[in-house]
């Protein structure tokens, strides 16, 4: 899922290694942490519902367990590269680093079109990705988790396989399950919630009332959905939404200049987070181009759909208003960028601390699979809402004490913890 332009794994090296180098790191510990420390590269044969047998090439790579377990999703997506892989196994390790949860970085992907597979062909997938990897995942090895275009029926199948041939039961060894299956409460909202309540701790601490401000959204999916809706219950008017259109191969911005009704978007989008276009406009929303949601006259920014659109050639029609950009997705800024909006004095809230509410709270599913007890809602949102605040105000008093960009602030506790796990085992 590389875009041309941009390699995500070149991104990941080169924010690492700027902050490496500002902290001094010896050269062991960044020739170790710069890439994954094991990868795995293997193919699944699949029997076809036609007879036919199709070879799908398949991933996964762990970034660093020095930690804890490595934790990560499993994408399905025909444009799946190794270097995106590699990229987000590594920011899968500063995610969970920087809120403080004992757990390592890892990722996997098979290249295919879950559209264009059968459930039963995807049963069969999800059960070969489960016996190639047999002995290298486990609730103390490798705990994966769903991811784009992968979702909790998924897991299952991955899970029942492993059982089936290790004849027990290990529900803690992948989150993201159903409710009732093993999965937890609040997971579906987790990474939006876990956005808003690290927003609104950055406005109390600048004085500004999210009642009185206002955001852009690029996005409509699982993440943004809670994150819109979290903030409209805070008083926030979000004046622009954009999404993408299947049928029209294109996205775009839906507008309500005195604020849209979430619920009511809600209502009108499918399962792919896809606005329905006409009934939208039957409600007064505007229509505009998808890239309309970058250049709103508003407070907030938040990307939160893909990676790679906040780049130097369309930061220029940002508007002077925006003071933060809230980074829901991974790597939706590209590092050139970054210092375009230091210079602006744009306040930002990097991707790996922003969405890491999703990991927290996969983190709180295993925790609860572990003692085959399960705790309530409110339980479990107050926990992620302590985790995600508390990762918050280390990232944000360090950038004020060392003024310091929030993103390098970020990488410098979570680099720091890992670097010292590192060393404390003995490995440099
Ligand atoms: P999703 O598939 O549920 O939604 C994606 C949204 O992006 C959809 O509304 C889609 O229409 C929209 N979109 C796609 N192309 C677009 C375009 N060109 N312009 C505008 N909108 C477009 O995905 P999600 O789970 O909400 O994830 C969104 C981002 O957050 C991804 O970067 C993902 O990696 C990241 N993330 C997700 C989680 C999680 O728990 N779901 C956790 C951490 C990070």
């Amino acid at each position: 899922m590389a875009t041309e332009a941009y390699n995500p794994f070149e991104n990941a090296q080169a924010q690492f290694d700027g902050v490496a180098e500002t902290l001094g790191l010896e050269s062991g510990i960044r020739e170790l942490l710069r890439r994954p420390m094991k990868e795995i590269h293997f193919t699944i044969p699949v029997k076809m519902d036609d007879g036919t047998t199709k070879v799908f090439q398949a991933f996964r790579f762990k970034h660093n367990d020095a930690r804890g377990p490595a934790k990560g999703g499993i994408r399905f997506h025909p444009h799946e590269t190794a270097d995106t892989v590699r990229a987000l196994s590594m920011w899968m390790t500063w995610k969970c680093a920087v809120v403080d949860i004992p757990l390592g970085g890892g990722k996997g992907g098979v290249i295919c079109d879950p559209h264009n597979l059968s459930l039963a062909e995807q049963e069969r997938l999800c059960r070969g990705y489960a016996r190639q990897l047999y002995h290298q995942l486990g609730p103390n090895l490798d705990v994966p988790a769903p991811d784009v275009m992968t979702n909790g029926q998924h897991m299952l199948w991955i899970l029942d396989e492993y059982e089936t041939i290790s004849g027990g039961r290990f529900p803690g060894m992948i989150t993201g399950k159903p409710v009732g299956m093993g999965g937890s409460l609040g997971r579906t909202e987790a990474t939006g919630y876990g956005v808003i309540y690290i927003l609104k701790d950055l406005l109390r601490q600048i004085g500004m009332d999210p009642a009185n401000t206002t955001a852009s959204f690029q996005g409509f999916g699982n993440v943004a959905e809670y994150a819109a809706s979290m903030y409209s219950e805070l008083g926030g008017k979000v004046i622009a939404v954009s999404c993408w259109n299947q049928k029209d191969g294109k996205a775009y911005t839906f507008k309500k200049a005195g604020g849209c009704n979430i619920a009511e978007l809600v209502s009108l989008k499918d399962s792919f987070g896809s606005i329905d276009k006409d009934k939208a406009q039957g409600l007064g929303y505007e229509l505009l181009p998808g890239d309309a949601w970058l250049s709103q006259d508003v407070d907030i920014l938040v990307p939160a759909a893909l990676e790679n659109q906040i780049t130097p050639a369309v930061f220029p029609s940002i508007s002077k208003q925006v003071k933060i950009i809230c980074e829901a997705a991974n790597g939706p800024t590209t590092p050139d960028c970054d210092k375009l909006i230091q210079e602006r004095n744009i306040i930002l809230l990097p991707d790996f601390l922003c969405n890491a509410g999703g990991v927290t709270c996969s983190y709180f599913e295993q925790v609860q699979c572990n003692m085959n007890y399960f705790w309530d809602k409110k339980e479990v949102l107050e926990k992620l809402e302590y985790t995600m605040t508390k990762a918050f105000r280390a990232v944000y008093e360090l950038s004020k004490e060392q003024n310091l960009y929030m993103r390098d602030a970020a990488y410098t506790i979570a680099i720091k913890r890992v670097a010292n796990a590192v060393k404390l085992r003995g490995w440099v």
